[in-house]
């Protein structure tokens, strides 16, 4: 064997030992990002919460969301929709959906509203919630002004007849859902919320909500657990 082609050999092997320990080191960076794990009553935790599915569920699905936030309104008509079928309709688990005001004003007054039109009618706060999101501009940008009172108003008369316009244009006045909105901070400080959405399956944090895969495989696991 010459000389060279030995250096050659000790520069693979070293190159493929560096590569080995870089993958090594990303993969145990990431399982540990993806095992953040909360601790979470989730027959207690949500309480009054809007939620998806039964509420009996094993497994519960938290989204933290805020109406103001394109990636927010991506997952609700593009994950939502497959999460629900999967695992929602079957009973196998709930999705709640709490609050995240981080795009100020605009994010407060859906949410007010949409706390609201829960309290009246459960039901119908579904429909509220998903015809927010469509309203939500498409390639919004942040500072583009989308949400106000009336166009909210506008949204409950298209869409929620059973809604009464009038006790809920007082109760967006009155912020009367506003205790509701410090409980659902009270979670995103709980689960250290910096984007949105967050996702979380029985108390572990997704590092990204738009793994599917991750999500399946974290609601298998847990009904697994509860076997
Ligand atoms: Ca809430």
């Amino acid at each position: 064997m010459s000389k060279s082609s030995t250096l050659n050999r000790k520069l693979v092997i070293f190159t493929t030992v560096i590569v080995m320990l870089m993958l090594g080191l990303f993969l145990m960076t990431n399982s540990q990002k993806a095992a953040q794990t909360v601790a979470v009553d989730n027959q207690k935790e949500f309480e009054n919460q809007p939620f998806w599915g039964n509420a009996d569920a094993p497994v519960t699905i938290v989204e933290l969301g805020d109406y103001k936030c394109p990636s927010c309104k991506y997952w609700t008509e593009n994950i939502f929709p497959q999460l629900k079928q999967d695992f929602l309709d079957s009973g196998k688990a709930k999705l709640v959906y709490v609050n995240v005001l981080f795009h100020g004003e605009e994010s407060t007054l859906a949410s007010l509203a949409a706390e609201s039109v829960f309290a009246q009618d459960p039901e119908a706060y579904k429909v509220f919630h998903k015809e927010v999101y469509a309203k939500q501009p498409e390639q919004t940008n942040h500072d583009s002004n989308w949400v106000t009172k009336e166009v909210l108003l506008d949204i409950a008369k298209t869409h929620t007849p059973s809604i009464d316009l009038k006790k809920l244009e007082q109760d967006i006045d009155n912020q009367t859902a506003k205790p509701q909105l410090e409980i659902d901070n009270t979670l995103v400080e709980k689960f250290k919320v910096e984007k949105t959405p967050t996702v979380v399956v029985n108390g572990t944090i997704l590092e990204d909500p738009f793994d599917y895969d991750m999500i399946t495989s974290l609601v298998n696991k847990a009904l697994e657990g509860k076997k």
